[in-house]
């Protein structure tokens, strides 16, 4: 009987309660998000500072402190009920800011579902720690148990996106993202039906050279080695120069002072190029990079920091944090780590900097970058059509994207460890995102050039430019508004692949 009573009153209580939160109005429901979003902060800059540890080795990294703490917000009831009840009705919200972190609240509670679940994120956090490079292989276990444990990982993360009604996580993924899966699979068309008259071109070009009727990997690899190596920039610093002084006159050339930003950069032996991590947003930004890297490395971690030191908006949930699925548009914020990458590969800039009085790197570039597109377009897709199936070899998967894009075998043959690359495990369904970023930043730089002339990079205004429209408003404008209202275009995949000539 008094159990009974008990669980009435409990009964009661909660009903009470989520009545209450129910009826929230619009001033309520800004105070209880403020609230929420205290809390949400105070984690993203945990799980910051872990993840930094993680690949700096600063401090013993504990990630799953933040997680459990995001586990357990995430979960929250009358969050739940208080953003499903506004969501379909955000429209009808004055405050445009307070529709908008409605709208990131929901994405994000719905990637919590499947990131943030306790067996999942262990999972994730316990690979993460062996792949990342940072402890003695004798420590790790070996290849073939680590393989399962990736793809235990990724079942379980379908398995759960499945639950929510998606195809797949990789569909969940570009949904979430604001990308959409239908709107990409769409450009990967686009990019590939546009790419093919060149494709032959270079492939019977190839033929003739080499003497030989079928081509292999091995023979791809000249053309992809020219086409990179032409992409990247060529200047490096001079005698008394360091590559901080190099970018900092980058920088003061657009019009920012390196030394105000509040950034470190620290060095360290990693298997990348480097990463960039917002601690705290706007005021602490971290990068790890790997010993001996090019500028444009340098610039395109960088990058990721302005993007981050410049945001000037004051609910957390809009300021762009990285750790929660749903939280803006990563494809975006690589478009912006690129866009600053791209300084370094300006032609004016290349000709200030270094002694290439007629450089232009547009010749090589515009000769190979079919090639370029087509092994990115393996890379991404390789993720996103293994999701589809995971009882499918890797290896197979691999070997059947090189045979129908590169019209090539894999030189790896039919073995693919799926361990090999930490970022299925810590970045998933991701490496779209650089093609997409390289696009994102032809773009924004073909719009400065409109507006301040060829000499943009060594215009003042260039950083007003980028800190308006790109920066300042964080996750507030979507990436497919802050493109439009900075460069009057969706995103121009037509004029980037005219660009190259097609
Ligand atoms: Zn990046």
């Amino acid at each position: 009987m008094l159990k009974t009573k008990k669980i009435l009153f409990l009964y009661f209580i909660l009903s009470l309660s989520i009545f209450s939160q129910i009826k929230l109005d619009e001033s309520q429901l800004k105070s209880f998000l403020d609230n929420k979003e205290i809390i949400y902060e105070d984690i993203c800059v945990q799980m910051g500072v872990a993840n930094w540890n993680v690949y700096s080795q600063e401090e013993t990294p504990d990630q799953d402190t933040p997680k459990g703490r995001y586990s357990i917000l995430f979960s929250n009831d009358s969050l739940h009920q208080v953003i499903n009840y506004w969501y379909p009705q955000r429209s009808n919200l004055r405050d445009k800011v307070l529709q908008r972190r409605v709208e990131v609240w929901y994405h994000i509670l719905i990637g919590a579902k499947v990131d943030m679940e306790p067996e999942v994120f262990e999972l994730e956090n316990q690979l993460e720690e062996w792949l990342s490079g940072q402890v003695p292989k004798e420590e790790i276990p070996p290849t073939e148990e680590l393989n399962n444990m990736v793809l235990h990982l990724m079942k379980l993360r379908n398995e759960k996106a499945q639950k929510l009604g998606y195809e797949n996580y990789a569909v969940m993924m570009l949904e979430l993202t604001e990308l959409g899966n239908d709107w990409f699979m769409e450009q990967v068309d686009l990019i590939l039906k546009r790419t093919k008259p060149q494709m032959d071109l270079i492939y019977d070009e190839l033929r003739i050279q080499l003497k030989k009727e079928t081509l292999t990997f091995f023979d791809l690899l000249g053309p992809i080695r020219e086409y990179y190596f032409g992409s990247d920039t060529p200047i490096t610093p001079k005698e008394d120069e360091t590559m901080f002084e190099l970018m900092k006159k980058i920088l003061a050339n657009i019009g920012i002072n390196y030394e105000e930003l509040p950034i470190r950069f620290v060095e360290r032996e990693v298997p990348y190029g480097g990463n960039g991590l917002a601690i705290s947003v706007p005021d602490d930004f971290r990068v790890i990079r790997n010993v001996g890297m090019p500028l444009s490395v340098w610039m395109h971690e960088l990058g990721h920091g302005l993007q981050a030191m410049f945001t000037q908006i004051e609910y957390p949930i809009l300021k762009g944090y990285e750790w929660c699925l749903g939280e803006g548009c990563p494809a975006f914020s690589e478009g912006m780590a690129e866009t600053s990458a791209r300084f370094s590969r300006n032609n004016e800039v290349i000709k200030s900097f270094s002694n290439l009085e007629d450089y232009n790197k547009d010749l090589v570039l515009n000769k190979y970058s079919a090639l370029y597109l087509r092994f990115s377009l393996i890379s991404a897709l390789f993720e996103i059509e293994f999701y589809k199936d995971l009882s499918q070899n890797p290896g197979d998967l691999l070997n059947n994207l090189y045979e129908e894009i590169l019209s090539i075998e894999n030189p790896a043959g039919r073995d693919y460890n799926i361990s090999e690359n930490i970022i299925y495990v810590s970045y998933p369904v991701y490496l779209h995102n650089y093609l997409l970023a390289d696009i994102i930043s032809w773009q924004v730089h073909n719009s400065m050039e409109e507006k301040f002339g060829k000499n943009y990079p060594f215009n003042k205004e260039t950083s007003s430019y980028l800190i308006d429209h790109f920066y300042r408003d964080g996750e507030f404008v979507t990436w497919r508004e802050k493109l439009i209202n900075g460069t009057g275009k969706a995103l121009d995949i037509d004029g980037y692949l005219k660009s190259f000539g097609y």
